[in-house]
């Protein structure tokens, strides 16, 4: 079944979580997270985590999605006012990231209980928190906050934190992030947000 519209009636494929094109642009092909990957025995190159979507998410709505999310990022300067669509299309591709990390992590993002939702928009129960960072460690990395209770078949993801560039989000499900972690992304508030002033935090993922 594919991990984000639920259809099972398309063919699945493997694929990488972070595309080849952002792995290039950050010179991402050898990085591991640098909070260590969870009970892991060997660290998982960021590259290399693969996850099953099918093949009309993929070719379709994804690869829209990483279209305008690479543009934003890296085809103009990042200042001025983050405008609502923007603001959209950088919600979807982190919470899309954070549901595919918990997942291929063995867990599913509490929240996000109805993914399919973002083949359109954005899933009902999830708040994202931007932020930049300033000289991180490396140029991409994630963190997850899994909470560990007892006999679960599927662990529970608290809240994933996903740095690209100097960016960093934290997805999690409403109510569970606060001023720690950015500010808020989503859901949209009247209020302008600017590039220029996201606030300035270290990778957290705790809440
Ligand atoms: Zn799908």
């Amino acid at each position: 079944m594919c991990v984000l519209c639920q259809g099972a009636d398309r063919p699945i494929t493997r694929e990488h979580i972070f595309a080849r094109w952002l792995i290039r642009q950050v010179h991402g092909a050898k990085l591991v997270p640098s909070q260590g990957a969870l009970s892991t025995a060997a660290p998982l190159r960021i590259a290399r985590v693969v996850v099953p979507v099918c093949a009309d998410c993929n070719a379709g709505w994804m690869s829209g999605l990483e279209v305008s999310f690479r543009r934003m990022l890296f085809a103009r300067p990042r200042t001025g006012p983050l405008q609502a669509p923007d603001r959209l299309t950088l919600s979807r591709w982190f919470t899309k990231t954070a549901v595919l990390l918990a997942h291929a992590y063995g867990g599913a993002l509490v929240g996000a209980e109805h993914p399919a939702q973002l083949v359109s928009g954005m899933p009902d129960d999830i708040e994202v928190f931007l932020a930049r960072r300033r000289r991180p460690r490396q140029d991409l990395d994630y963190a997850l906050d899994v909470m560990t209770d007892g006999e679960a078949r599927e662990s529970r993801v608290r809240s994933v934190a996903v740095l690209v560039d100097d960016l960093i989000a934290h997805v999690a499900a409403t109510g569970t992030l606060s001023s720690r972690h950015g500010t808020r992304l989503w859901p949209l508030r009247t209020h302008t947000m600017r590039w220029d002033t996201l606030p300035v935090i270290t990778l957290v993922v705790r809440g």
